[in-house]
């Protein structure tokens, strides 16, 4: 990805790459999107993907390969013990990485669970400067405790602070200090924030964990699955890492860790997952736990064409005209949406652009789900499909209380080398005219509500006729333009 000055003075992203294998795209009339989100309960996690125009709901396992990686696939070595896919893979991350083993995983939060069994026990703590899902159920089925230790600013939706994702150092201390480094599992620190926007931390930051945690014989623990963006925003934003190339940076992270854990459908352009680890005794002990839950040391139920796939996904990675394709077509989306007044979480992060649907939708009360309701109009007036990140996620406690999201997000990953900037527009244009109409967006409330993980499977309805009103001004406004 370049950034290229047009004529018009217009500063634009423009891809490094070209498309060679393409997917047909539907894009479903508006009375046909109002049937599709209705019998999928106002859930974009039920909508067909044949329903959908553009799939901003992740960016895991749907980035896009290139050729290089499709080539690879085809020499994969498919021996249960001894594959030479196996070795490459192995050999491609000691070499960027500099530790000396790994373990192979099915996906990221295999690696999580391997992790959890061998270091927390019940009564542990894990602080981190933002939980993931799966990371923090893993350690709580462990019995352990998570202790989110973000910085102020990482939970400010708007914010000029470059490094959101940063761990607050003067946290890590008096945790420390108050519960003793006995008490600490480990610490985990989560590159690209997920949760938080994709936001990154920097090398600086990193620098001052892993010295805090070398200081108390403290485990550093890296979740590098978003680790491609941050790269890109350590190059681009931090003074000491602009003369230094994208495996120099790598490294300079990597050696501040004693583990490092990534899933491959982020990290690599493919799916997978994986353990590196610095010392023989905790990979030791670790090992034990892949044959069991994921397969043999030589594959960890990975597919050895998707290991191979992952083995030259590591190496464009540390190609900046590779990485920086996600994160400038974001920054793209996330300054066009504020220039038009659009309220978003900035400064633009990895991963995607996250609307602030709680500012968006600010007469629709948290109980209603406003991110939710915002995703599912936004479906309806586009096609495209983002996440509900808010209360819609969030699970009632012990005694049916449902805990209110510190953020209201909707958000659009942008995957991967997928989407086109004129698609992008699009979603942008689409985005612009729900703001122009938001008065019209209503709440909603389920009409089944599981138990646990309410939001992949939940169905909701709207709780005021709102959709049909929206429908209608749509047409009024833009029908024509289908
Ligand atoms: C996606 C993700 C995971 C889990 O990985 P899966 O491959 O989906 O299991 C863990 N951590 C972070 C930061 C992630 O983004």
């Amino acid at each position: 990805m370049a950034k290229v000055t047009f004529f018009s003075g217009q500063q634009l992203p423009l891809e490094m790459h070209k498309v060679r294998i393409i997917q047909k795209l539907t894009l479903l009339p508006i009375e046909d999107r109002l049937r599709a989100i209705s019998s999928a309960g106002y859930n974009t996690f039920l909508l067909q993907n044949a329903d959908v125009f553009l799939d901003m709901l992740t960016d895991s396992g749907v980035n896009a390969m290139s050729d290089q990686q499709q080539a690879a696939m085809l020499i994969a070595d498919d021996a249960y013990a001894g594959s030479a896919t196996y070795t490459r893979l192995a050999n491609k991350l000691v070499e960027l990485f500099g530790m000396d083993y790994f373990l192979p995983a099915h996906q990221g939060r295999a690696a999580e669970h391997i992790l959890a069994q061998s270091l927390v026990t019940p009564g542990s703590i894990v602080p981190m400067n933002y939980h993931f899902t799966t990371s923090k159920a893993h350690v709580t089925a462990m019995g352990g405790e998570v202790l989110e230790l973000i910085t102020e600013a990482g939970l400010e939706v708007t914010s000029d602070e470059q490094f959101k994702g940063n761990l607050d150092i003067t946290a890590l201390r008096g945790l420390i200090q108050d519960k003793g480094a006995e008490a600490i599992a480990y610490v985990r620190v989560e590159a690209g924030t997920n949760l938080i926007g994709g936001q990154p931390l920097s090398l600086a930051n990193i620098r001052e964990v892993s010295a805090v945690c070398r200081e108390h014989g403290l485990l550093s623990v890296l979740d590098a699955s978003l680790l491609a963006d941050n790269l890109h925003f350590n190059k681009t934003r931090e003074a000491e890492c602009r003369d230094l190339s994208i495996p120099e940076i790598t490294r300079a992270i990597a050696d501040c860790f004693d583990i490092i854990y990534f899933s491959a459908r982020k990290l690599g352009f493919g799916r997978g997952g994986g353990i590196c680890i610095r010392d023989e005794a905790i990979y030791k002990q670790m090992r034990g736990l892949v044959p069991m839950y994921e397969g043999f040391l030589t594959y960890g139920g990975m597919s050895v064409r998707e290991m191979e796939a992952i083995t030259v996904g590591l190496d464009e990675t540390m190609d900046e005209d590779m990485i920086n394709q996600g994160p400038q077509f974001i920054e793209h989306m996330v300054s066009e949406l504020v220039e038009r007044g659009i309220p978003v979480i900035t400064p633009a992060g990895g991963l995607g652009a996250h609307l602030d649907a709680k500012r968006f939708l600010d007469h629709v009360p948290q109980q209603e789900y406003p991110a939710g309701a915002l995703a599912a109009a936004l479906y309806l007036a586009s096609g495209a499909r983002g996440m509900e990140r808010g209360t819609m996620s969030e699970q009632r406690d012990a005694d049916g209380v449902e805990p209110l999201a510190n953020m209201e997000l909707v958000r659009l990953a942008l995957p991967r080398r997928v989407f086109t900037l004129s698609q992008v527009n699009y979603a942008i244009d689409r985005i612009d005219w729900l703001y122009h109409n938001r008065e019209l967006i209503g709440g909603l409330r389920f009409v089944e509500e599981p138990e646990i993980l309410r939001f992949f499977y939940g169905r909701l309805e709207p709780i005021t006729n709102w959709v049909d009103p929206l429908v209608d001004a749509f047409r009024r406004d833009l029908g024509e333009s289908l």
